[in-house]
């Protein structure tokens, strides 16, 4: 290949994506597997976007709406937010991409929590910015820290409640005076990913900060996980409408389906499924880490969908074992936790799989090692 590459491109480390279920499956001659590494719902998707789906198959041949008038309706009128600030996209994940694209140019600068959710740190270099990684405190984000590090080159800045990957809260006070003290020049995105599954009540919600004008916030909400529609790829941000103007510039007219659109607006009345999907969550955590308990492993007590276990061996070895056996969680090595593994919660029968597949591997492992 002869095209020049710029330098922040080649040295770009692509996102590793996975192989599908089934290449696996055949690769290691298992059958039956089941997943635990994505934080997705184990319940499958929600049954009344489902219903919604069908009804919408028929216009398939129209492109969607454009402005997703209905789903940013509902959804302003559900939580009270401005129509106007409502940016739908591709996945929350595509709108990560339009904040970074939005407002920052080479050479300006991002700041993260580390370890924190891979995407931030991956479209930064993808424009050519800078990152500046902020260690966690404690397994939570350091506030004081992250703002110590804001400079009149930082332009926009990641928080995730529940952080990714360790399940832990930002406290209201704390978030307060944080946010007071941001300098207007920069953006604060706050990624809600999991604040449906948090139960501790002192945690900031992000939609009750956007009416300020500054410092600026987006917060960032997604149908993947709670409302079990992952595959479809639909998330969206909420900001201040000065802010979703820019935002809005930065993608194609037609970025999300009408399938997505049509699923989310039915998902968002689907209390039972969501119910339903908290309480097989709330329970299995129980579950879970009583059981690991027993067993005599470490946890962080976790406020979203998935925890991280302290292991005895080396994270990606025990991956790997419970990979054999059928079993598919994730290892912490690429977010430089290799003693962690991380595990969502699944169904009560998937959770006694793993709980069993999990004991064999360190048995063994332990023995080798
Ligand atoms: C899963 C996840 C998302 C959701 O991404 P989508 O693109 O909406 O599927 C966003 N942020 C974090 C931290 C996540 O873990």
């Amino acid at each position: 290949m002869k095209i020049p590459v710029a330098r922040h491109i080649s040295t770009i480390v692509p996102y590793p994506p996975g192989k599908p279920i089934e290449e696996l499956e055949r690769e290691y001659g298992i059958q039956g597997s089941i997943k635990l590494a994505s934080n997705e719902n184990p319940l499958g998707p929600s049954p009344r976007a489902l219903a919604a789906l069908n009804d919408a198959l028929s216009r398939l041949h129209r492109y969607p709406d454009g402005s997703g008038y209905y789903l940013r309706q509902k959804i302003s009128r559900k939580y009270s937010v401005p129509f106007d600030g409502i940016v739908l996209g591709n996945g929350s994940n595509e709108v990560i991409e339009f904040a970074i694209r939005a407002f920052v140019q080479p050479g300006d600068r991002v700041i993260v929590p580390e370890p924190s959710f891979l995407l931030y740190k991956l479209v930064t270099q993808m424009v050519g910015g800078e990152t500046v990684s902020i260690p966690l405190r404690d397994y939570s984000i350091d506030l004081e820290g992250m703002l110590a590090a804001v400079d009149d080159r930082t332009r926009v800045l990641f928080l995730t409640n529940p952080n990714n990957p360790t399940g832990t809260l930002l406290r209201k006070a704390p978030f307060d005076a944080f946010l007071a003290a941001v300098p207007p020049e920069v953006l604060v995105v706050l990624d809600e990913a999991y604040i449906e599954f948090a139960r501790d009540d002192d945690t900031p919600q992000g939609f009750d900060y956007i009416h300020q004008e500054d410092p600026c916030l987006l917060v960032l909400r997604t149908f993947s996980k709670a409302y079990g529609l992952a595959g479809l790829r639909i998330g969206y941000g909420v900001t201040n409408p000065s802010v979703a103007t820019y935002l809005n510039r930065v993608h194609q007219p037609f970025n999300t389906g009408s399938l997505s659109q049509a699923a989310a607006i039915a998902a968002l009345d689907d209390e039972e499924f969501l119910s339903e999907t908290l309480r097989t969550v709330w329970e299995g955590m129980e579950y879970l880490c009583r059981e690991m308990d027993r067993i005599g492993l470490n946890t962080l007590p976790s406020q979203a969908n998935f925890f991280l276990i302290q292991v005895p061996v080396d994270g990606k070895k025990v991956f790997e074992h419970m990979l054999r056996q059928g079993v598919i969680i994730r290892p912490m090595n690429a977010y430089g936790l290799p003693r962690h593994i991380r595990v969502n919660v699944g169904r009560p029968e998937e959770n006694r799989r793993f709980v069993k597949a999990l004991t064999l591997a360190l048995d063994e492992l332990s023995r080798t090692d």
